[in-house]
């Protein structure tokens, strides 16, 4: 296993290049925009070290007995996925971001069971091929991105309808050896802190469709790809050099556009080519993975906010008031309710025929649904409790200014004993998670990632069997 120095220079060694703010930069591992993300993700090799944590961050290998980190794992039962969701939160709290490996995981996990499945149906050998492939990722402690959403276009229209068959990721040209595919994947987390890219169709394709219904590995650098780097919130802030004023200056996330311009697969990469009638099971069972895991990670930056709301609250002196304490335990009660359902979906989970372990599906959906809202309040009861100097507070450069800086001082102290410089951290620590860059993973990704709360809603329809329920009412009635 790798350390985090040693995860650092082996994604320096890919040489990745990504256009960012208009220019094209190829010292990715060094870049202010990148860095935080980049040491984001290196705690998850850090945590597989460290004595406190080993034991949740690294699991025994079901296709080499040798121990692996957990992120590069096939889980193997519902302690397994208990322990996913446990270590997720603890990443969470470690880091204050999105640490950006678990989309890797929970596409691997899903790919290793439909390609069983696939194979059954079809007598196809993609089960065996991703083995093969799986096993180098883990003996190298590689970093897997997962690779699902495409641009989609005209959403009335279906891939092959659309003006620009593109806008869906397709398979444009079949050779020897391999294929050929074209498109493009959006909101891609981590995507430049990876070595590998496992990309899946976005949705179930249809007869007809069996260009679009391809699923494969690449490495990030592979030839024809481009990545354009995702902007966000006061993300500039990391070009000044004030730590402070970042909010999270150590950590942050990573979002990526990335192009597949002509991009070569070699068939031992292939895993799901043509077979529509496995898109659909592969799309859902990637989502209920990573609906599941919102269940930890989310929890684990909602504790570090409540943990700042209750610092800033004792800063001001207003601990012991008693709107206070109430909306501080309404935080604690709907983050712990976010993590009772990641988990009870992990706890309910059950193996597929692959062997590997895979969520409760229903429990997963309500939990990304109830991801899609607690967050958002959690934000506003942190607003509420940090005050309005959230969306005012002046630069760290003036709190250190000859002239501004003594005034800051006088005018914005509080309870004795607290300096003010702290008071400065607490406040753009929240203000990163509610407003700033850490708010893309918190807030917009709580709602859209893993799918919009639209396609929880569907899934939570087609699993809650309202027909059972009433049968269940005419039994009680004696209804025919
Ligand atoms: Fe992992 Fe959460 Fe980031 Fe998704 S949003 S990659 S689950 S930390
Ligand atoms: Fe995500």
């Amino acid at each position: 296993m790798k350390s985090g120095q040693e995860y650092i220079e082996s994604i320096k060694a890919l040489g990745l290049k990504a256009r960012i703010m208009g220019s094209e930069e190829s010292n990715l591992t060094e870049h202010p925009l990148v860095t935080p993300s980049l040491r984001a993700m290196a705690a998850t090799y850090e945590c597989a070290e460290k004595e406190e944590s080993k034991a949740l961050f690294t699991a025994k290998s079901s296709l080499t007995g040798k121990t692996v980190n957990r992120f590069a794992h096939l889980h193997q039962s519902a302690d397994d996925l208990v322990n996913k969701v446990k270590m997720q939160r603890y990443a969470g709290n470690c880091t204050g971001c999105c640490f950006q490996r678990c989309v890797g995981m929970d596409a691997a996990n899903a790919v290793f069971s439909v390609t069983y499945e696939c194979d059954a149906e079809h007598g196809t050998d993609y089960h065996q091929r991703f083995i093969e492939f799986w096993k180098n990722m883990q003996e190298n402690d590689l970093v897997m991105d997962g690779a699902m959403t495409d641009p989609k276009g005209d959403r009335g229209k279906r891939p092959k309808d659309q003006v620009d068959p593109d806008l869906f990721l397709r398979v444009v040209e079949r050779k020897q050896g391999g294929v050929v595919v074209r498109g493009a994947k959006l909101h891609q987390t981590g995507m430049v802190n990876s070595h590998e890219v496992l990309v899946m169709p976005t949705l179930t394709m249809r007869p007809g469709e069996e260009d679009w219904a391809i699923c494969f590995a690449v490495p990030t650098n592979a030839p024809g790809i481009k990545h354009i780097y995702g902007r966000q919130a006061s993300d500039t802030r990391k070009l000044e050099g004030c730590a402070c004023d970042v909010g999270n200056s150590s950590f942050g996330g990573q979002e990526v556009m990335t192009v597949f311009d002509d991009v070569f697969v070699p068939h031992e990469r292939i895993f799901l080519n043509g077979e529509t009638d496995f898109s659909g099971m592969l799309v859902e069972r990637f989502a209920s993975y990573h609906r599941q895991s919102y269940g930890g990670c989310k929890v684990g930056v909602g504790d570090v906010l409540i943990g700042a709301s209750a610092l800033i609250a004792t800063m001001h002196g207003v601990e012991k008031a008693s709107h206070i304490k109430d909306k501080l335990v309404e935080m604690i009660h709907l983050n712990e309710t976010l993590f009772a359902c990641g988990a009870a979906c992990s706890a309910m989970g059950k193996a597929w025929a692959a062997g590997n372990y895979g969520p409760d599906m229903l429990l997963a959906n309500v939990c990304k649904l109830n991801v899609t809202r607690f967050p958002y309040e959690l934000a506003r009861l942190a607003t509420d409790i940090a005050g309005g100097l959230l969306g005012t507070l002046p630069s760290e450069l003036d709190l250190n200014d000859p002239i501004s800086g003594p005034y800051i001082k006088k005018y914005l102290a509080v309870a004795p004993g607290v300096k003010v410089e702290d008071r400065f951290k607490v406040l753009r620590f929240i203000e990163n998670l509610v407003a700033g860059a850490g708010s893309v993973a918190y807030l917009i990704e709580s709602m859209h990632g893993a799918g919009p709360p639209t396609a929880q809603r569907i899934m939570i329809g087609r699993q809650g069997d309202l027909e059972g329920k009433m049968v269940k009412v005419k039994g009680l009635l004696g209804i025919q």
